[in-house]
């Protein structure tokens, strides 16, 4: 089955969930970043949580989540639309952190102290910014503290990536649940009880089980309908005009510069890895 995810809520409309398997996406893009393990994972963690969020989307609005650690990994970067298309990259792919007590150390690759910022282009004059302080650096609470604190919808997140012994990504992905207003305490502590018996997201994707059979465990016993099913995959945007404003972007002394040094200038996306050349003639136009 091919990565995808589904959005369910309650008939009483008071529980949103979604599910994600995310596994080749993650894997696609690992690649073309060239993660070493641990940023894999890092990695693999933020593009989950962005397909998740993205699913909130709608028509054209896009999101952008960036984490910015004291760790080696510097900075993330994942963008995603309403159509579960996304792009992510890192700007060090190599933590270089041996696992700790068994496990990828993800929060030292990320760096305990740094921020979590969204934006979101929500079609609007300007786009949504926010930002808040990383929590525990694992990605998934931050999430969660993020869409608790800032958009006010105490959520809960959970996100997998696992590797097989040979270091090949094995599963990835997750879940969001969120209770959306008034509020059923009631119904908010089951749910909280059946959260903290669920299996890791990875397992049970691993044993063959789909998202919708994953929100179909966490949504036992409450009467629920499928909302949206969205396929996910890898796609970036960018486009020879894009890479042109960013070179107008550096302002005109730059500019200039790049001019008079070099021949031509190539510009790799940091995204999907493609090269775009601009010749003298190219940067002079553009220099206008
Ligand atoms: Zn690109």
């Amino acid at each position: 089955m091919r990565d995808h995810l589904v959005r369910v809520v309650s008939q009483d409309g008071l529980l949103r969930g979604v599910a994600a398997d995310t596994t080749q996406l993650v894997r696609e893009i690992c690649h073309k970043q060239q993660t070493d393990l641990t940023a894999s994972v890092a990695l693999g963690r933020l593009l989950s949580g962005a397909a998740l969020l993205g699913c909130l989307l709608k028509g054209r609005q896009r999101l952008a989540l960036v984490i910015e650690g004291n760790g080696p990994l510097g900075r993330l970067s994942v963008e995603t639309d309403a159509g579960g298309q996304l792009r992510g990259s890192i700007r060090n792919p190599v933590a270089g952190l041996p696992p700790k007590d068994g496990r990828f150390d993800v929060a030292g690759a990320i760096g305990r102290a740094g921020f979590l910022h969204v934006w979101k282009d929500l079609g609007l004059k300007e786009p949504y910014q926010s930002m808040v302080q990383l929590q525990t650096s694992e990605v998934a609470e931050d999430l969660a503290w993020y869409l608790t604190s800032s958009e006010q919808v105490p959520s809960s997140v959970g996100l997998g990536v696992e590797l097989d012994s040979d270091g090949e990504l094995a599963a990835a992905g997750g879940f969001l649940i969120q209770a959306l207003p008034p509020g059923d305490d009631a119904q908010i502590e089951k749910m909280t009880s059946r959260l903290k018996a669920l299996p890791p997201v990875t397992g049970m994707l691993r044993q063959g089980m789909s998202p919708a059979q994953i929100l179909g465990r966490l949504f036992d016993g409450v009467e629920f309908r499928v909302q949206a099913e969205v396929p996910l995959l890898f796609s970036c945007p960018c486009s020879e005009k894009q890479i042109e404003q960013v070179l107008v972007g550096l302002g005109p002394a730059e500019l200039q510069r790049l001019i008079e040094e070099q021949p031509q200038v190539e510009v790799t996306c940091e995204y999907c890895r493609e090269v775009y050349r601009f010749s003298h003639e190219q940067l002079q136009a553009l220099h206008g």
